[in-house]
Order: structure tokens, then C-alpha cells, then sequence
């Protein structure tokens, strides 16, 4: 069985607060969230990175797709940041891979 956390949620085995779901695509929201709304919108499939799931054009245009209406759906005409930490250096801690999406606060650049 995977000790992948994001694929223990996806198969309903760890609670999380899911706000979409269908076939291949779940959002659920992040259990430590940076901003008023912090989802994380994954594959229900296993990969590592966004790298890796680019292998899959039609995966990776769902995960945009599904974070773009929620970043819309929470920013609304103020806006959102999408997010995919990617790789040690990148900032990923879950090898998973998820697309952020933060909204209803001013985002600030550079990154940390
Ligand atoms: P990363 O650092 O890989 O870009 O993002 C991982 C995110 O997953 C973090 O924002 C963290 O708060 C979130 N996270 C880690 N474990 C869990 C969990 O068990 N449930 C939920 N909902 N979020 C988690
Ligand atoms: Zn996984």
C-alpha cells in the first residue's frame, strides 16, 4: 500500500476537507493554510512532481483548470496565486504532486 499521504486522502483512508472532486482531480483544503483560502487541487493518480505529471498534458490542463475556477470561485475580481512548489529546493514537502491556491489576502513577491 502507498505511504503517500495525498494518495491516502484521494482513496478516503485520512479525512480532509474536500472541496472538489471528480475522476482524476481532487481539492481538498490544506490543513495548515496560509491565507483565508489555501486549497491544494491534485491528481487522484500518483505522481511525484508537476514534472512528472506533465508527461500527461490532459492531467496537467484539469489541474489549472480545476484551480483556476477555485482561485476565481474565493478571489473573485481581486485575484489568487497558484502555487506548485516543486523538488527540495522548491519548497515541496509532500512528494505528491498539488497546485496551491491561496486568495483573500494581497500576495507579496518575491517568494520566500
Ligand atoms: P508543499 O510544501 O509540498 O508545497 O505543500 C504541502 C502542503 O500540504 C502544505 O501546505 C501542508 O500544510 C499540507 N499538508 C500536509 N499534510 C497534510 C494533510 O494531512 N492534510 C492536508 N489537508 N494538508 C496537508
Ligand atoms: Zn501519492
Amino acid at each position: 500500500m502507498s505511504e503517500c499521504i495525498f494518495c491516502k486522502i484521494a482513496a478516503g483512508e485520512i479525512r480532509a476537507a474536500v472541496v472538489y472532486r471528480d475522476d482524476r482531480v481532487i481539492a481538498i483544503e490544506d490543513l495548515n493554510p496560509q491565507a483565508p483560502t489555501h486549497l491544494l487541487v491534485m491528481p487522484v493518480a500518483h505522481y511525484d512532481t508537476l514534472a512528472d505529471a506533465a508527461e500527461d498534458g490532459r492531467l496537467t490542463s484539469a489541474l489549472v483548470a480545476v484551480a483556476s475556477r477555485l482561485g476565481r470561485e474565493r478571489g473573485g475580481a481581486r485575484g489568487f496565486r497558484l502555487v506548485v512548489n516543486t523538488g527540495p529546493q522548491g519548497g515541496q514537502t509532500v512528494g505528491h504532486v498539488h497546485v496551491h491556491v491561496l486568495a483573500g489576502r494581497a500576495m507579496t513577491w518575491p517568494p520566500g
